[in-house]
């Protein structure tokens, strides 16, 4: 017997890199601009003597403005330190049944970790081969069920009537729809939240926000779930989330007008950077996100394209895993100029790789 025994072994989640210096960054999924200058005015204008108290505990600075921006009530409303925190909070306050949680077979790769952690039971479902879910494998007994729509890394987007179908006929369970990227062109599962008590709804500032690096996530539930879930939050750390955080959020959501100015030209660029790699020879399907699921033209494998792309500080995502997409990359949708600059440096790499091959 060794303390090693008693040590917790888990396979963490692999965030993508954060490389130091001049790169073109289209890894994580952040957004590439700025955010609202009004989160930059709320920062200079706090006061540092807030920085000596705690935090607010009920986090009501920033629960009041998105009350008042999404016309849900603030006791349906639960914020935490990205929705990394949120999810995870999710996963450990509504996943205690011995069945397992459902997810799909291509999604954010955090789900499986979490369940891991926390040793919750689940299965993935496989996606059907255009990527989309069908409902109907939903039906099996379960302990809850995660869904990411927009999905991501594929970006694809499904209709409301198909996560309703799945909520609908699965009233045993807690259902998560993680929205992280419904701004750039989902349909959103909000207004279910008061029909269907064992719906959460969770979203985040890291991407149509800008704020990646405040950490800023959110949750819309039913009374119930969200007594459950601050209590959970209770029991694990009760100041999670950080004056400037909070003050930063609240500035952010109440700025309209220039939130729908960079999500709209973050989906102009996407659209004009899909034409332009399908031209290259990319098949690329619709996003409804701000990145795009690209397959390298037949024969130039993605691993190589993406290490070609790297060795020209131009980074994307590749994923190994799960196999059936290892032959894509994930872009982030940049500025017009960073698209330009990839596009330059794929016209250089794919006719040497295509000789390569
Ligand atoms: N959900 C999905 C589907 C994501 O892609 C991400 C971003 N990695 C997150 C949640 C977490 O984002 P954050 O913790 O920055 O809010």
């Amino acid at each position: 017997m060794s303390f090693r025994d008693n040590l917790r072994k888990v396979t963490p989640y692999v965030p993508g890199e954060q490389p130091r210096g001049s790169v073109i960054k289209l890894n994580t999924n952040e957004c590439p601009y700025p955010p609202s200058p009004k989160v930059a005015e709320a920062l200079r204008n706090m006061d540092p003597e807030r920085l000596r108290l705690y935090p607010e505990v009920g986090i009501e600075t920033l629960t009041e403005a998105l009350s008042a921006y999404y016309g849900v009530k603030k006791e349906q409303i639960f914020a935490g330190v990205g929705s990394d925190d949120v999810l995870s909070m999710c996963f450990l306050a509504f996943f205690e049944g011995k069945k397992p949680v459902l997810f799909p077979d291509v999604t954010y790769s955090f789900y499986d970790v979490w369940a891991e952690v926390y040793r919750i039971p689940y299965r993935t479902v496989p996606l059907d081969p255009d990527f989309r879910i069908r409902p109907e494998d939903y039906l099996a007994e379960n302990g809850g069920i995660v869904i990411a729509n927009p999905n991501a890394p594929t970006g694809r987007a499904e209709e409301l009537s198909v996560l309703q179908e799945i909520i609908e006929k699965n009233q045993d369970s807690v259902v998560i729809i993680d929205e992280a990227y419904v701004d750039f062109g989902g349909e959103t599962a909000l207004p279910l939240i008061d029909r269907y008590p064992n719906l959460a709804v969770v979203r985040t500032m890291s991407k149509s926000r800008a704020m990646a690096g405040m950490r800023i996530g959110y949750a819309f539930a039913s009374r119930e779930l969200m007594e459950v879930l601050q209590a959970v939050k209770y029991s694990v750390n009760s100041y999670t989330m950080n004056t400037p955080s909070i003050l930063a959020g609240a500035a952010a959501i109440k700025d309209e007008s220039y939130f729908r100015e960079i999500t709209e030209k973050i989906i102009k660029t996407r659209e004009r950077s899909r034409d332009v790699l399908c031209g290259l020879g990319f098949s690329c399907g619709r996003s409804s996100t701000n990145f795009l699921f690209a397959k390298p033209p037949e024969g130039i494998g993605a691993a190589r394209v993406f290490e070609a792309l790297k060795e020209r500080r131009i980074y994307v995502r590749h994923f190994k895993k799960p196999e059936r997409i290892a032959d894509y990359l994930r872009i982030t949708v940049g500025t017009e100029e960073e698209m330009d600059a990839l596009f330059a440096a794929l016209r250089e790499i794919l006719p040497a790789l295509r000789e390569e091959a």
